[in-house]
């Protein structure tokens, strides 16, 4: 077998982010069934779902509501039992509009019993098939379809299967509730992925500011009985954002680099994040598709943070009444972190698939700095994970001189914030990035 280094890699750049995991030691609430969900087309990178339901149509729970043949798409399914109330328009954060499928529940949460526990999966287009049918997109907040991911192309050599439990945005332990919770299960959907990609090498990465995390899957992963083949290891990363990046988090586990444009599979990495292999590991077992999502729920405006089991296409704001509802007027709402994480402009909108937190910070915490000039110390260039150079990307963004963002690879950040989180001038680098790269979106359609 081939030997592979044991330790963590350095990887560049990154931000010492304060934590706020206030949330890590309490277990998970379940919400009861909502009164009605709103279920959108678009819960997933790639073409959006078409409605399978119509208006009055009776629905179980895990029937398939949304679909579309194109292959980078992720069937949708409905979250509740009850009757469709109508089929609207949704606009979701990102600011485009999608279907969406209005379902009022009967508080039954019926199964669709049609649901049986799949057939042994025993190749890897069973296994790719199967993520499709379960709807399964990256649970981590990509929104990637799974199916895509395990659909590795001829050629490609996977060497390491990386599970991703990093969570290195503050206040997001969703993740980390999933470890501690369903460990079982996790191991269960590794050794799956891993049997059926003939992958001997699995690393599960976490940042070492779990210490419980990483004592209790050290304690499952070593199998006795497991293949002498097998190297089945918990890797203890350094707590630096964006550890869980994925390029980030390969070169740290693996040493190796995904350049511009590349994969992880081009580098003989598979990176899953936690909550998707034990969701695989359930779904073989009992054939429901992903119609629940375990959400963070915190921020210094919400009266009592905790992790709570939804519904899909549950309003935010019945999760945040769940949680005691707000203990002082919101002045900013986010989904997902406070580094990534967009912000929203009403607690109306529904949990997404990919949803890990949702954040609701008052007045104080949500003020905005004041923007001096840039000083040129060059923080920003030396906390970019990707190596870019976020002062001359603002300045090329401010000329729109598209050219000159090509030339410095805009397209390549990750929006992961590092930079202005380390700018002493508060310069909002991320939105003039995000700003630039529309500017070449436009470019390239013309
Ligand atoms: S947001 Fe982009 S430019 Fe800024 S640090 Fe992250 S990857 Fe680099
Ligand atoms: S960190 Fe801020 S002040 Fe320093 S070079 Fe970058 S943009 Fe300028």
């Amino acid at each position: 077998m081939q030997e592979f280094p044991k330790h963590p890699f350095r990887t560049h750049g990154g931000a010492p982010v304060p934590h706020h995991k206030n949330t890590w030691n309490a277990p998970s609430a379940v919400l009861p069934p909502p009164e009605r969900v709103i279920i959108p087309m678009q819960q997933h990178i790639g073409a959006p779902c078409k409605p399978t339901v119509k208006k009055g149509d009776h629905v179980y729970v895990g029937q398939v509501v949304g679909d579309n043949d194109a292959f980078v798409c992720a069937p949708i399914h409905a979250s509740v039992s009850g009757t469709v109330n109508s089929i609207t328009k949704v606009l979701l954060t990102g600011g485009q509009m999608t279907e969406a499928v209005i379902i009022d529940s009967d508080g039954q949460m019926e199964p669709d019993p049609s649901i049986a526990p799949p057939p042994p999966i025993k190749s890897k287009k069973e296994l790719a098939d199967a993520a499709r049918k379960a709807g399964l997109v990256g649970l981590g907040g990509a929104g990637f379809p799974a199916h895509v991911k395990l659909n590795v192309p001829d050629g490609k050599n996977i060497d390491t299967l990386i599970i991703n439990v990093a969570e290195c945005e503050p206040y997001v332990t969703s993740d980390h509730r999933e470890a501690l919770e369903n460990g079982k299960n996790v191991l269960d959907g590794i050794y799956k992925v891993k049997e059926i990609l003939d992958v001997h090498r699995v690393l599960i990465a976490v940042e070492d500011n779990k210490p419980d995390v990483i004592q209790k899957l050290t304690e499952i992963a070593d199998d006795p009985q497991k293949d002498p083949k097998d190297e089945v290891r918990v890797l203890a990363l350094k707590s630096r954002y964006p550890q869980g990046a994925e390029k980030v988090l390969v070169q740290a586990c693996t040493g190796r680099k995904v350049a511009p444009g590349q994969l992880p599979a081009d580098v003989g990495c598979l990176v899953m994040n936690i909550a998707s292999v034990s969701f695989l590991a359930s779904f073989m077992r009992t054939g429901m598709p992903l119609t629940l999502k375990r959400v963070t729920i915190d921020g210094s405006a919400i009266k009592n943070p905790q992790n709570v089991i939804v519904p899909i296409g549950t309003p935010i704001k019945d999760v945040v009444e769940f949680c005691g509802g707000y203990k002082s007027e919101p002045r900013k709402i986010l989904m997902g972190g406070p580094m990534m994480g967009i912000a929203i402009t009403s607690d109306e909108l529904p949990i997404l698939k990919q949803n890990n937190a949702i954040l609701a910070f008052d007045a104080r915490e949500a003020q905005q700095y004041e923007t001096t000039a840039c000083i040129r110390c060059g923080r920003c260039v030396a906390a970019c994970p990707m190596e870019l150079m976020p002062t001359k990307l603002e300045k090329a963004t401010e000329k729109k001189d598209v050219e000159a963002l090509q030339e410095l690879d805009i397209m390549t950040c990750m929006e992961c914030g590092c930079c202005a989180f380390s700018c002493p001038a508060g310069r909002r680098l991320v939105q003039a990035i995000r700003l630039g790269k529309s500017y070449v979106r436009k470019a390239g359609k013309k």
